[in-house]
C-alpha cells in the first residue's frame, strides 16, 4: 500500500505545473517545498510564450486569468546591443498577436500565483518541508521529509524530482549527479529602480559588450517601475577568464555608453545574487524506474538566452502524461519521458548551444546582428516569430 500515488519534490514552476496537470488527470499526489510561499527564487523574471501556452494547456481558465493579473507586466518586444553598439530591436504590438508575448514578473509573484491555483482535491501541498531521505524499493518510494512537526515517511508510487538546480533528488536516489561545466550558465541579479530608457512598449534588453563576452547583461522592466538587472557566463568562459561578475556588472553599469545612461538616476534595492543554470542536454539522464526529474533539476534550461521557467513547465506537463501512463500500465520505468523530451527540444538544443558559441567571436555577433538588421531579414525574422508564435497562443 502506497499513501499518494506520485510525490513531487520542489514546487517552483516546474514542480507547481506537474501538480496542475496531475490535479486535471484526477492523480492524487503529495507535493513538497523546503520554503514558505511567496518565496524568492534568482532569475531574469522573464516569462516566454511557452509558459502561455502551458497555461493554455492547464484550462481552467489559467492563461486568462494571468494575463489579467496585475503583477505579470506584459513585455511586446526585445533587443539585442552588439559589442559594437549597433542593436536590432524587433516589436510585436502590431503583430495582430491576443496578448504580448512576454511578460515580467518577479518569482515571488510568479511562483507563489501557481502554487495559489494548486487543485488541493488532488494536491496535499506541504509547504516548509524539506526532503531529507529517499528510498527507492522495488514496489513503492518512501520519501522522508521534516518540518516543524518532526520528520514523517511517506509512500509513493513515483518520485519527482523538481527541486531546482541544487540535485537533492538525484543525491538521496543515490544517482550520478550530472555536472559539466559546458552545461551550466552562472549569473547574477539585482533589483533596482529608476532605470530609465525602456522602450515604451517595454522591451527585454539584451546587451552583448566586448568586454563581457561570451557573456552578457540584460534589463528587463517590471512593474511598479523597478528592472530585473543581471548578467550571465558560461562556467567554461567563466574558469578560463577567471571572471568576476560581481565587478563585470558594475563596470558595464556604469561604463557602458547605453547602459550608463539608462542607470544614471538608478538605485539598487539589494546586493548582486548569485544562481547556477543547468542548461539542458540529451548527456543527462533524467528518468528512470519510478522517478523522473523537471525543470531545473532536469537541467532544463535553453543554453543562449537562459530560459528556464517555459522549459521547467513544459516538462512537468509532459511529465504528468507520462506518469498517467506509468500508473495505468503498471510499468513505472519513466524512460519513454526521458526520450520524449530529448526529442521536443532536439532543435532547440542544438540551435541555442550554436547560437551560445557565436559569443566567444565578437566580429560574428557584429556581422550577425548587422545581417539581421538587414530590411528583408528582419522582416522575414519577425514574420517567422510572428508565425510560430502565433501557434503556441
Ligand atoms: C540569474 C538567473 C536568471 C534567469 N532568468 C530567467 C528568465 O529570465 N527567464 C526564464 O525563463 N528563466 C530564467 N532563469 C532560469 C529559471 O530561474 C529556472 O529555470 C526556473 O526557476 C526553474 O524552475 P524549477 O521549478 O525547476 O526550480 P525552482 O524554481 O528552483 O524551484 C525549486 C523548488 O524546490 C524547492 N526545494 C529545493 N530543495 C528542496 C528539498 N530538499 N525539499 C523540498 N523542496 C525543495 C525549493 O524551495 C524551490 O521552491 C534564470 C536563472 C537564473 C539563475
Amino acid at each position: 500500500m502506497t499513501d499518494t500515488e506520485v510525490c513531487i519534490v520542489g514546487a517552483g514552476p516546474a514542480g507547481a505545473s506537474l501538480s496542475l496537470f496531475l490535479s486535471n488527470k484526477k492523480i492524487p499526489h503529495v507535493l513538497l517545498d523546503k520554503a514558505v510561499f511567496p518565496r524568492d527564487k534568482i532569475c531574469g523574471d522573464g516569462i516566454t510564450v511557452d509558459v502561455m501556452n502551458t497555461l493554455k494547456r492547464m484550462g481552467n481558465g489559467m492563461l486568462e486569468d494571468f494575463i489579467e493579473h496585475s503583477e505579470m507586466d506584459p513585455c511586446w518586444g526585445f533587443a539585442f546591443h552588439s559589442p559594437t553598439g549597433k542593436q536590432i530591436r524587433y516589436d510585436f504590438k502590431d503583430a495582430g498577436f491576443p496578448y504580448a508575448p512576454f511578460f515580467t514578473a518577479k518569482r515571488l509573484e510568479l511562483d507563489n500565483y501557481l502554487v495559489s491555483k494548486l487543485n488541493h482535491q488532488y494536491c496535499t501541498f506541504l509547504s516548509q518541508s524539506a526532503v531529507t531521505g529517499i528510498n527507492r524499493q522495488e514496489n513503492k518510494v518512501d520519501v522522508t521529509y521534516k518540518n516543524k512537526e518532526g520528520e514523517t515517511t511517506i509512500s509513493c508510487k513515483i518520485i519527482i524530482g523538481a527541486e531546482g538546480e541544487k540535485p537533492i533528488v538525484t543525491r538521496l536516489l543515490g544517482l550520478d549527479h550530472f555536472r559539466e561545466k559546458e552545461n551550466l550558465i552562472g549569473a547574477l541579479r539585482v533589483y533596482y529602480k529608476g532605470v530609465k530608457g525602456f522602450h515604451e512598449n517595454r522591451h527585454l534588453e539584451f546587451f552583448y559588450d566586448k568586454k563581457l563576452l561570451p557573456g552578457y547583461f540584460w534589463a528587463f522592466p517590471l512593474p511598479n517601475g523597478e528592472a530585473n538587472v543581471g548578467l550571465g557566463m558560461t562556467s567554461t568562459a567563466i574558469s578560463a577568464k577567471k571572471a568576476n561578475l560581481k565587478n563585470m556588472l558594475a563596470d558595464i553599469i556604469e561604463n557602458h555608453p547605453v547602459v550608463s545612461e539608462m542607470f544614471a538616476d538608478a538605485e539598487p534595492l539589494e546586493k548582486n545574487r548569485g544562481w547556477g543554470l543547468p542548461t539542458a542536454t540529451p548527456n543527462r539522464l533524467i528518468a528512470g524506474e519510478r522517478y523522473a526529474l523537471i525543470g531545473d533539476a532536469a537541467g532544463m534550461i535553453e543554453p543562449f538566452t537562459g530560459k528556464g521557467i517555459g522549459p521547467g513547465m513544459v516538462s512537468g506537463r509532459l511529465a504528468a502524461d507520462h506518469i498517467e501512463t506509468a500508473l495505468q500500465n503498471g510499468d513505472y520505468n519513466l524512460m519513454p519521458y526521458h526520450h520524449h523530451i530529448y526529442k521536443y527540444y532536439k532543435s532547440e538544443i542544438k540551435v541555442g548551444y550554436g547560437l551560445q558559441k557565436t559569443l566567444k567571436y565578437p566580429f560574428v555577433l557584429n556581422n550577425v546582428i548587422s545581417l539581421a538588421n538587414l530590411g528583408a531579414f528582419k522582416n522575414w525574422s519577425h514574420a517567422t516569430m510572428v508565425k510560430s508564435w502565433k501557434q503556441w497562443m
